[in-house]
């Protein structure tokens, strides 16, 4: 299987003087990881990882590159190609000394199929060599891929590195996967029996400001509330005394009772932006899927007035429902729920616009006639 027919002209090019520039590791030089993953779900590939069977700044150096920085101790090295930063590893081992600190690499340039133990799930632990177009899939995530399934590589995976649940909440949310029962269980068991003393907070940020730029990351918010996933980083952080006082402010507007997991998430709730609204429609619509701990913390950190104005219509309903509609002759169930939705929009955008049912009926006739 040629994989890399998929990929975009530029990233084939770059593929090309990487793979042609150094006879000595011609056969030795992979791609890997969420590359290859997204190339075998016929996705858009973000960035390309390249991986090195061997010495990856020895390559860089012999190939002849654009070198822009290296990091010794794990043998990896940033290059510049077609006006592209590209990231070359060099494939190795990792060790963890405590529960959720940085790994030690105790050695490099190993086998391959060493260096795809060290990696989290199944999806993300298959390389590509890009010489012979060889798949390495030693714990087959192409068939998880196939079957939709997050599954991690070993029984400790968590305990090393918490962040790893994260990741897997993101590839949930946005491959709609789902994780295979040992690997929930092993996430519950990680939760329940983390010690943080040596966690690397550093990391747990990180992670969660990539995954809180996302579209879906209410959803993902939502599961870490659920899972109290964020017992993990449990005091690990604190909140300064004003802060303090303005998460006890939104508390109290937006009516949230769970004051511990408030002050948690707050810690993460820098990820909220403070959009532009045109009318009440737009406010209504960009909070509806906000629970009130998110409300809180949005407005926590925003400030934004406009998340206190929600409240206001927040219940706002027609008065009339589908029954009455087809009692008025119309039948689809899609049309009817639009014009269910027009009520709506009306009500948001003006409260006193109906006051009776008979003014809502009213407003169907004339906008609206029965197929
Ligand atoms: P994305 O599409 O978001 O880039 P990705 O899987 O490529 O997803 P990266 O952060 O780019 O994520 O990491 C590249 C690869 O490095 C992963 O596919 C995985 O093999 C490995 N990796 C990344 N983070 C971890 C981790 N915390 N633990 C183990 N392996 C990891
Ligand atoms: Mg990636």
């Amino acid at each position: 299987m040629n994989l890399l027919a998929k990929l975009p002209e530029k990233e084939r090019k770059i593929i090309d003087i990487i793979l042609n520039s150094c006879d000595e590791y011609k056969g030795k030089i992979y791609i890997v990881g969420g590359v290859v993953r997204d190339l075998l779900m016929n996705k858009d590939v973000k960035d390309i990882d390249f991986l090195i069977e061997g010495n990856a700044i020895d390559f860089a150096k012999k190939a002849n590159l654009n070198i822009k920085s290296q990091h010794e101790p794990f043998c990896t090295v940033k290059v510049e190609i077609l006006d592209q930063e590209i990231d070359i590893a060099s494939t190795r081992i990792e060790t963890y000394q405590y529960m959720g600190a940085l790994p030690t690499v105790t050695q490099t340039g190993v086998n391959i199929n060493e260096d795809l133990k060290r990696r989290d799930y199944t999806i993300n632990s298959i390389a590509y060599n890009v010489y012979s177009n060889k798949i390495f899939d030693p714990f087959l995530g192409a068939k998880d891929i196939q079957n939709g399934i997050l599954k991690i590589l070993h029984k400790n995976s968590f305990l090393d590195d918490p962040t790893r649940i994260l990741r897997g909440l993101d590839f949930k949310h946005r491959f709609n996967f789902k994780f295979d029962k040992e690997t929930y269980f092993l996430i519950q068991k990680c939760i329940n029996n983390f010690n943080n003393e040596h966690l690397s907070i550093d990391r747990i940020y990180l992670t969660l400001n990539k995954i809180f730029s996302f579209s879906y990351s209410s959803k993902i918010l939502e599961d870490i509330l659920d899972d109290e996933i964020y017992k993990i980083w449990l005091n690990k952080t604190e909140l300064k005394k004003t802060e303090i006082k303005k998460l006890d402010e939104a508390k109290t507007i937006f009516g949230v009772e769970e004051q511990n997991k408030l002050y948690i998430c707050a810690l993460e709730s820098f990820f909220y932006i403070k959009p532009k609204f045109n009318n009440n429609y737009e406010i209504y619509e960009f909070f509806k899927k906000f629970n009130n701990i998110q409300l809180a913390l949005y407005y926590f950190k925003t400030q934004d007035k406009n998340a206190v104005k929600y409240l206001e219509f927040k219940d706002t309903k027609p008065l009339i429902n589908g029954h009455d509609l087809k009692a008025l002759g119309f039948k689809q169930g899609e049309f009817i729920g639009r014009i269910l939705k027009s009520i709506l929009k009306e009500k948001v955008l003006n409260t006193n616009v109906f006051q009776t049912k008979d003014d809502e009926i009213e407003y169907v006739l004339k906008n609206y006639s029965p197929e």
